[in-house]
Formats: structure tokens, C-alpha cells, sequence
């Protein structure tokens, strides 16, 4: 067995402190870093190669030698460990602090611009004394389409123009929001004010126009001696306050199963003035809902009585209303989630 003589073992300890601290003073980066902890402080390194030697240094030395070697082993550790952290703070620094990066911003979602125009609408209806009333999305038949003087031959009750939630033809999803002015009827003391809103369906193929899945917003008025010119006054309090005091309107003769008479409410084209343009199709005029008075047999369907009771309903689209106040001229951009186009809305 080789031993090792105390004094030699002392300037091998001091050596390869030196050795260390000069490296370690060197070094600018983790990765050199890591290359010194490789060749000096793993299992295998030249640190504990050092310390195995401690077995050939005779036995009366070895406490005083062993004390050395604690000693400059913990030492190097701790400057290796001080540098390391520092390195790797400083790594996070850089990796964070841009300091040519934009500020962040905290982005905030809003509603959808559908969303918008029915809360408007819902507000201004609201002012008006209009109470907001709901219905289910899959109604039966006979709320659908019979209460609503519907014919049995009318061709809304095809499969071609309505989904039907079983074969039997007994369930639908509505094809529109009337089927709440039935529920409503049934369910509410007179005079009725009411105004609903909901998503309606139909069987129909997506186009710059149409899409099978869209809102709407139902009214109903319901009292004595309810008369057209009171639709026309609320319709035209409304369309002014929505798209503004110089609008003008106009009402055509149209007809729907559930109101007699019916008219179709036009509003003076608001990006043309009514001279004529893309929105309007150069006409001027722009539709905007569809409304009469309450047809004595809907009426009997709510279980009102037509001789004393009569009464006002309209319905606007509501996608229909978003992308006349866009200027949108197809109706699938408003359903694409596209943000490059919602948040120009
Ligand atoms: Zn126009």
C-alpha cells in the first residue's frame, strides 16, 4: 500500500482548490458551468478522487488531512452552488424582461354582436313596458304550427322546412318564436305585453342569406280594442330609436297564417338615405320584421276570447337587424368566429 505523506496531500488539497476557484472565476455561463461540475463535483470527478486518497494517508494523519479536505470540498461546493444560482437568475431574467416587447394587455371578452342587438332590442321593448317571456326550443306540432292557424297542407310542416325531432311529426324544433305567443296566452292575466326572444330553426341550406339556426325576436300586445295603428306606432318608436329619429318607414300588405291583416315593416335605407345601395339593393328601403294583428283563431288557441279581446304581434330577425346595423352582407360571417371580422363589430 502507497502512503501518502501529509505534506504532499496538503499541496494536492491547495492545488486543486486553486485549480477550481480559477475555473469557476472564469465562468460567464450555465453551460461552462455544467462542464466544471462534470469534470470536478460528479461521483467520478477530481474532487472525491482526492478524498479516496484519504485511505493511504497514514492513520494518525488522517483526521487533520480529513478535516482538510471537508473543509476545501464544502468550500468548493459552496462557490460552485452561489454561482450556479446566480447564473440561473440571471438566465431568467433575460428569458422575461424584454424590455423592447409591447406592454401586455389584458384582453376582455364581449358579447357576441347577435348577443348586442337582441339586448338592445330587448332594452328599448323593455322601456316600452314589453315583458321578456321564453319558450322551449323543441316544441310539439300543435304549439308550432295548429294554434297558430297553421293549415294541416301548409308546407312548414314538410320535412323539406322543418326538422323534426322524431318521425311521427308529433315534435319540432320551432321553426320560429310564435309558439311562445301560444304559452304566453295560457299562462298570463290580461292585458298582455310581451316580447320573446330565442333561437329558432329550420331545414333550410346555409347560404349568404339563410342559415338553418337563427334568432329571433317575437312581440305581442294583447288587450280591448288593440288596434293597427298602435302596432304602427310602437313598431315606428321602436325602429326610430334603434336606427334613429330621421328614419322613415313604410308598411306593404304581406300575409302569415297567424295575423290578419299582415304587413311586412320597411325602414328607409339608413346607408343610402333611400337613395340606393349595395345594403338595400338599391331600393331604399331595408325589411326589417314581419307583424299584423292576431288572428281571431290564434286567439281562440290561447284560450282568449276574439269578440272582446284583440291584439298586435311582430317579429324581427335578429341576425337579420345585426347585419343591417353592420352593413354585413353575408349573414354566415356572423357565425364564422372569425375575430379579424367580430372585432370590427
Ligand atoms: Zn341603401
Amino acid at each position: 500500500m502507497q502512503i501518502i505523506n501529509f505534506k504532499i496531500m496538503l499541496n494536492e488539497i491547495n492545488i486543486l482548490n486553486e485549480e477550481i476557484k480559477n475555473k469557476i472565476s472564469n465562468v460567464k455561463d450555465l453551460n461552462s458551468l455544467e462542464e466544471i461540475r462534470l469534470e470536478y463535483f460528479v461521483k467520478k470527478g477530481k474532487i472525491q478522487s482526492l478524498v479516496d486518497k484519504l485511505k493511504d494517508v497514514p492513520k494518525d494523519q488522517k483526521p487533520v488531512i480529513g478535516k482538510e479536505l471537508n473543509i476545501f470540498k464544502s468550500n468548493a461546493e459552496r462557490i460552485f452552488n452561489e454561482l450556479r444560482e446566480k447564473l440561473q437568475n440571471q438566465a431568467e431574467e433575460n428569458t422575461d424582461l424584454d424590455l423592447t416587447l409591447p406592454g401586455r394587455r389584458n384582453f376582455r371578452g364581449s358579447s357576441h354582436p347577435v348577443m348586442q342587438t337582441m339586448n338592445e332590442m330587448i332594452d328599448i321593448f323593455g322601456s316600452m313596458g314589453f315583458a321578456v317571456a321564453e319558450g322551449p326550443d323543441i316544441e310539439d306540432g300543435w304549439h308550432n304550427f295548429d294554434a297558430l292557424n297553421f293549415p294541416p297542407d301548409h308546407p312548414a310542416r314538410d320535412m323539406q322546412d322543418t326538422f323534426f325531432v322524431k318521425s311521427d311529426k308529433e315534435y319540432v324544433l320551432r321553426t320560429h318564436t310564435s309558439p311562445v305567443q301560444i304559452r304566453v296566452m295560457q299562462s298570463s292575466e290580461l292585458p298582455i305585453r310581451a316580447i320573446m326572444p330565442g333561437r329558432v330553426y329550420r331545414n333550410e341550406a346555409i347560404s349568404a342569406r339563410s342559415l338553418a339556426e337563427f334568432y329571433q325576436i317575437e312581440g305581442l300586445y294583447i288587450d280591448k280594442n288593440v288596434s293597427l295603428a298602435e302596432l304602427k306606432s310602437t313598431l315606428m318608436t321602436f325602429a326610430k330609436r334603434m336606427y334613429g329619429e330621421n328614419s322613415k318607414f313604410r308598411f306593404r300588405p304581406s300575409f302569415f297564417p297567424f295575423t290578419e291583416p299582415s304587413a311586412e315593416l320597411d325602414i328607409s335605407c339608413y346607408i343610402c338615405g333611400g337613395k340606393g345601395c349595395r345594403i338595400c339593393k338599391n331600393t331604399g328601403w331595408l325589411e326589417i320584421a314581419g307583424c299584423g294583428m292576431v288572428h281571431p283563431n290564434v286567439l281562440k288557441s290561447g284560450g282568449i276570447d276574439p269578440e272582446i279581446y284583440s291584439g298586435y304581434a311582430f317579429g324581427f330577425g335578429i341576425e337579420r337587424v345585426t347585419m343591417l346595423r353592420t352593413g354585413i352582407s353575408d349573414i354566415r360571417y356572423l357565425y364564422e368566429n372569425d375575430l379579424r371580422v367580430l372585432n370590427q363589430l
